[in-house]
């Protein structure tokens, strides 16, 4: 559900189709994922009593971030006593590579847990959670994510501090906080790999590791798109479930990242 599509679910009688699967016993519990702000999911909820569960874009970064409204869309869910999926609980991959001074608190109080582990067991400890949607993508991941979520213990209350002064620093970071949920890509004119290249441009901005960000760019842009050949035509811009204003992003990468003479 986005701002401006959600009309088409009343127009085309999802909600009166879903209701009648799951009367007949073949869907078993109803719910929506969500991309708008915490007035419409109210407004949603109050018209549509029979959902069981909402997704939501949960992580410690964005917890009180604007476009993203993690926080204020999460209490609308609990008000209305809904049960939550969480999705981007790592960001998009980011929380597992944090800014330099992130790392530092995250080590300092466990050496041997991996910067993903805090982001999941962040979201994991709210109440009403039934599903983190942890986004793994390899192996060692997946058995990273079975190593804290197999007897799960909830942030304690140092944990939430640390977090909190996390959630601080990144307020400061300049990071671009893209998810690379890859929305914007399928209707680039120039297919330009937006997400890899704000990646590369992240590890700059978080971390200022400028050698990896550029060696990133060039991998990222081996047989795509560059960020100087975007035309500015914000279909991206349209599609961009965290609201990020890509034109000016990759006007920003091309001015950083590109080296004359490359390509
Ligand atoms: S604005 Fe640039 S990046 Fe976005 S779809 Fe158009 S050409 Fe691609
Ligand atoms: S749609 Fe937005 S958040 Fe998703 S990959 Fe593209 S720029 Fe990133």
């Amino acid at each position: 559900m986005m701002e401006g599509g959600y009309t088409k679910y009343d127009k085309f009688h999802i909600w009166d189709f879903v209701s009648e699967q799951k009367a007949k016993g073949l869907v078993k519990h109803m719910g929506f994922s969500f991309h708008a702000g915490p007035k419409l999911l109210d407004q949603l909820l109050r018209a549509h009593p029979e959902v069981d569960f909402v997704q939501l874009q949960i992580n410690y970064a964005d917890w009180e971030n604007p476009s993203v409204a993690a926080r204020a869309n999460y209490e609308v869910a609990r008000e209305h006593g809904k049960s939550i999926v969480v999705m981007e609980p790592v960001k998009g991959g980011n929380l597992a590579n944090p800014p330099a001074a992130v790392k530092k608190l995250f080590d300092e109080y466990h050496p041997d847990m991996s910067y993903a582990s805090w982001a999941i067991r962040f979201v994991a400890s709210l109440d009403g959670i039934i599903t983190v949607l942890s986004g793994m993508s390899d192996t060692a991941q997946m058995e990273d994510n079975l190593s804290y979520m197999k007897k799960f213990q909830p942030l304690n209350g140092e944990e939430q501090k640390i977090i909190q002064q996390a959630q601080r620093i990144l307020g400061n970071s300049s990071t671009i906080p893209c998810t690379a949920c890859h929305y914007c890509t399928e209707g680039c004119p120039k297919h330009i790999p937006i997400p890899e290249i704000f990646s590369a441009m992240n590890k700059q901005l978080g971390n200022g590791q400028m050698a990896e960000a550029v060696s990133d760019y060039q991998k990222a842009t081996i047989s795509c798109g560059l960020a100087s050949e975007c035309i500015g035509c914000k279909q991206c811009e349209r599609v961009c479930p965290q609201h990020l204003k890509i034109v000016d992003g990759l006007k920003q990468c091309a001015a950083a990242l590109e080296k004359q003479g490359y390509r």
